[in-house]
């Protein structure tokens, strides 16, 4: 009931050429219709990737967002600007987002309500890093970021957000939560949703992100409540990436 999402995370990486590359791999092999993709490039290479992958079913993420709609905020970009390029998703939290630009609960709220006024859907990353995992306080971290935001949010605006597990120590670092890691954590995030409206956590997507691989996607969408992942490094990689998203179709 709940269709796997893959979006691949590009951060500041990639080349007009890979960007081709993609558009090229993405036509020739297609997806199967029972999952979702979307391509995270940089701000810059969105319109080239329009073009790229318009003839494709890949759609457009992006990485962030400014809170206010337009204005003096010299090096942003609006929704509204997003949304003119056919994005449909937008990351907010990333913890990288939430370390190197020192972005709080409170900027993580104003750039969801920030999307949803475009008509984005906001990819909102959780995620605690290893000093909390090690000290016993995931759980109470992750969700604790998810109720910093949907306290906020109203009915209608919580069922158009998808949610990342990233836990921060599994991030670029090859290391991967286990399964069954991922999977207790993922089970904790529906279960508060539940508090909120059961149905709402029901219909919810919640990806995992953290060193999803090729050979390690499958385990992890296996899980009942992983419905797709959010792929940094190896959304880089054409077969790689593309392997993914055959995994979870
Ligand atoms: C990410 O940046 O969201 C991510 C999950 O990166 P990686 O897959 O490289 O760990």
């Amino acid at each position: 009931m709940r269709m796997p999402l893959i979006a691949g995370n590009w951060k500041m990486n990639g080349t007009l050429a890979l960007i081709e590359r993609f558009g090229q791999a993405f036509a020739e092999t297609g997806l199967a219709p029972s999952v979702e993709v979307a391509l995270m490039p940089p701000a810059p290479y969105l319109a080239a990737a329009q073009d790229a992958l318009g003839a494709t079913p890949v759609m457009l993420g992006a990485q962030t967002l400014n809170p206010e709609p337009s204005g003096a905020h010299t090096g942003e970009v609006s929704g509204a600007m997003l949304a003119e390029f056919g994005v449909r998703y937008v990351l907010v939290g990333h913890s990288e987002r939430r370390s190197l630009y020192h972005e709080d609960d409170v900027a993580v709220l104003a750039r969801v309500r920030a999307a949803h006024g475009a008509g984005l859907t906001p990819v909102l990353c959780l995620g605690e890093t290893l000093a909390e995992r090690e000290s016993g306080h995931s759980e109470a971290v992750v969700l604790s970021q998810l109720e910093a935001v949907f306290d906020s949010l109203d009915y209608d605006a919580r069922g158009c957000v998808v949610i990342a597990y990233e836990p921060v120590w599994a991030i670029g670092t090859g290391r991967t939560a286990t399964p069954a890691q991922a999977q207790a954590m993922h089970a904790a995030i529906r279960t508060r949703l539940g508090d909120y409206d059961v149905d709402l956590a029901a219909r919810l997507r919640l990806l995992y992100g953290g060193s999803m691989k090729a050979d390690n996607a499958a385990e992890l969408l296996a899980q009942p409540d992983i419905d797709g992942g959010l792929v940094g490094g190896a959304s880089l990689k054409v077969d790689d990436f593309l392997a993914i998203c055959q995994s979870a179709g």
